[in-house]
């Protein structure tokens, strides 16, 4: 029946109930984009929300994202601040390298010459972008996305060192074991690079993250937005 005033009955889509809306009401897409931004997942009951949202991985990039980032992103720079001291230490301070072992290596030199953990580090990053990427939207997805690919390289590398101290052989002749660009780039400052290369890309994805266009915003599901801007900025 035609009529302006009677209440169309509520639609069945899939297992959701979608309640038509009443006169003077916006229509849901009218509403999404009202309210587009850091408020439209107040729009979703939590029946709505996908079975993955509950799951370990789903957490971490919702509710959990901001702190799971938080503590991630400590480690990194204290990590790269390490590489840091290291190239000061040997750059500006002129220390023998075997010497020129950070901070934490100073007390325990053992950390910076055991293969293990550096492998276990990169690991631990790439394990760590690709955990907390499904959180990342947008354009600030495309610059974790990068971050991810040079970790992984990065990581190959390690695997590299890893498997020669394991082995107990080194590749190329080399009397240490040796990476493969290693060839080119001495290891002090290979790292270095490698951990700058990587952290640059993952500021940027941060930034987009934490001031994302109001698009991005409209779909993130965590809490890390401070504030949003349009699109066109
Ligand atoms: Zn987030």
């Amino acid at each position: 029946m035609e009529g302006g005033i009677q209440r169309p009955l509520p639609r069945i889509q899939g297992r959701r109930i979608i309640s038509a809306p009443r006169l003077g009401e916006p229509t849901t897409s009218n509403a999404n984009h009202v309210t587009a931004g850091m408020t439209s997942t107040a729009l979703r009951a939590p029946q709505s929300q996908p079975p993955e949202a509950h799951s370990l991985l789903g957490k971490l990039n919702g509710p959990w994202h901001k702190r799971a980032l938080q503590a991630f992103m400590i480690i990194v720079v204290v990590h790269l601040a390490e590489h840091l001291v290291q190239a000061y230490q040997a750059y500006v301070l002129k220390w023998p390298l075997h010497q020129a072992r950070g901070v934490l290596g100073q007390a325990f030199p053992w950390l910076v010459h055991s293969e293990v953990l550096h492998y276990g580090y990169a690991l631990i990053m790439l394990v760590g972008i690709w955990m907390l990427s499904p959180g990342f939207v947008g354009r600030s997805r495309a610059w974790w996305l990068a971050a991810l690919v040079i970790q992984f390289w990065h990581h190959i590398e390690h695997a590299l060192l890893q498997g020669q101290a394991i082995a107990g052989r080194t590749l190329f002749g080399a009397p240490v074991p040796t990476s493969i660009v290693q060839l080119w780039i001495p290891r002090l400052e290979l790292h270095l690079f490698y951990n700058t290369l990587v952290f640059v890309p993952m500021m940027v994805a941060m930034y987009y993250h934490v001031f994302p266009r109001v698009p991005d915003a409209a779909r993130m599901r965590c809490s890390c937005a401070l504030r949003s801007h349009p699109a066109t900025a």
